[in-house]
């Protein structure tokens, strides 16, 4: 399992970037495994090249998807495997993200990913958080919660899970939770997966994501359970993306 003690950066480009940019990209960043953890997930297409250049240039980054199916073959038209991610060097899966919710995931399919996932030795980057409705009235502990139990109940062994809170409300708006609000649900998170797993929990990283940029990353990263961060739009510029690598450091 991954140390709770290295922070870890990931990078979800979402359906952006092209495979020239991801090349000019990887050229530039560069990342020290001794210090931090750095992962990017681009789009499945870019996968398998991205995988080739960062293994030729050496650039200590790690390399993720952004979705999976959760069975091993067949008749899925336009989905992918956890098997076809390891073989284009994949270690890390986000799943659940926001916007697959939105779209229709449910936490079910969140379920079967997960078991799936963990069961393949990759680690599943689970994502949870409020949506602006549910914050104004308050409910933000009862969601997470919620979202946790239904994605980590009945699993044998979750020494492997990451988790990522990710409040609706601060994805690609620019209003980002503060590092103070974000530390309080990151606990409150703990506490679930302690109530549902005991110990382990305070082994299991928790990133926080939405809005991170430059300017907010270090002080995030100054909280005892914010444990790394996922980011989106700041991700996609090397300048920024580096940055926020440095601050974890
Ligand atoms: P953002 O996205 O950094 O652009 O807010 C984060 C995410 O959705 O993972």
């Amino acid at each position: 399992s991954l140390q709770r003690q290295k922070p870890l950066v990931v990078a979800n480009w979402k359906m952006n970037m092209s495979l020239e940019k991801a090349l000019h990209f990887l050229n530039s960043v560069q990342s020290d495994p001794q210090d931090s953890t750095v992962v990017i997930c681009p789009p499945y297409p870019l996968l398998y090249p991205v995988n080739i250049a960062m293994k030729k240039l050496q650039t200590g980054v790690q390399l993720g998807a952004q979705n999976v199916h959760w069975e091993d073959h067949g008749a899925h038209t336009g989905e992918v495997s956890v098997g076809m991610l390891q073989e284009v060097g994949c270690n890390f899966v986000l799943i659940g993200h926001s916007e697959r919710r939105m779209a229709g995931e449910s936490e079910e399919a969140i379920q079967h990913k997960v078991k799936q996932v963990l069961q393949s030795g990759m680690y599943p980057i689970v994502c949870v958080g409020e949506n602006s409705e549910e914050f104004k009235q308050g409910l933000t502990s009862q969601i997470v919660k919620q979202q946790i139990e239904a994605a980590l109940k009945n699993l044998p062994n979750i020494s492997n899970i990451i988790i990522a809170y990710e409040p609706v409300w601060a994805i690609g708006t620019g209003q980002s939770a503060t590092p103070y609000q974000a530390e309080g649900v990151h606990q409150t998170i703990r506490q679930s997966i302690h109530d549902l797993h005991g110990s382990i929990a305070h082994r299991i990283p928790i990133l926080y994501g939405g809005s991170v940029h430059a300017e907010n990353a270090r002080s995030l990263a100054a909280y005892e359970n914010i444990d790394g961060v996922l980011v989106g739009g700041a991700s996609l510029e090397v300048k920024s993306f580096q940055s926020i690598i440095r601050s974890f450091n």
